[in-house]
């Protein structure tokens, strides 16, 4: 179907997000759709070494099951100070029980690295993979740092935890921040940011 994406994720904070931030690129003509709308398909094992190759899994599984366009974000929290874990295995940090248990774990292994040592990024790679077997990869990383205590209700997993870098935060945690300001900054809004002229092709095909 020209001029339709499906976007492959069953995580209903980040496909808000990916959401979003496809239709803020106001791309005329181009029918965004979520899991919801299509036939339900089994969900494919991430079991890939990189975000790349699970972004890859997630979208070639979707264009599988449906025939449509799909776009696929895999991502997660680089800690400096646990080289680069949790990574790939974000989601299930603390064995798969949810965002809370995995801060919590998270807190817990960085309680004596002091400040000056809490650097991490947020990292997403978002996969276009169409019908036809053609595929386009974006990566796009948030530099921040690791606070001591939880703060903020927006957003989801990591982010009552992360301080970005960037001024605009001032020192707010990215659950604190709203979700404009998250997508202006996020790793998410730039790997897709630089998807936007694919997905542009999209309606001209
Ligand atoms: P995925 O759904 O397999 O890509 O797992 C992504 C995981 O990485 C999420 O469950 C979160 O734990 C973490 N993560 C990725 N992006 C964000 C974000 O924007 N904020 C907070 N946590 C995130």
């Amino acid at each position: 179907m020209p001029g339709t994406v499906l976007l492959a994720s069953n995580n209903a904070k980040k496909l808000a997000e990916l959401r979003r931030v496809a239709e803020a690129a106001g791309i005329e003509g181009l029918t965004v759709l979520g899991l919801s709308d299509v036939a339900p398909y089994p969900e494919p094992v991430e079991d890939g070494a990189s975000f790349e190759d699970n972004a890859l899994i997630k979208a070639r599984a979707a264009v599988a099951a449906t025939g449509l366009p799909a776009l696929a974000d895999d991502s997660g929290l680089a800690v400096d100070a646990l080289n680069g874990m949790p990574g790939v295995l974000s989601a299930r940090w603390s064995g798969g029980q949810g965002d809370a248990a995995n801060n919590e774990l998270l807190l817990a292994q960085l309680a004596d690295v002091p400040a000056d040592r809490r650097g991490a990024a947020f990292v997403s790679v978002c996969a276009l993979v169409l019908p036809g077997g053609g595929q386009t990869l974006a990566r796009g990383e948030w530099r921040g740092r690791i606070v001591a205590r939880p703060s903020g209700a927006n957003g989801f997993g990591y982010d009552p935890l992360f301080v970005p870098d960037d001024a605009l935060a001032q020192g707010r945690t990215s659950a604190e921040l709203s979700p404009a300001e998250k997508d202006s900054l996020s790793h998410r809004g730039k790997a897709l940011a630089q998807l936007v002229p694919a997905l542009a092709a999209l309606t001209r095909s």
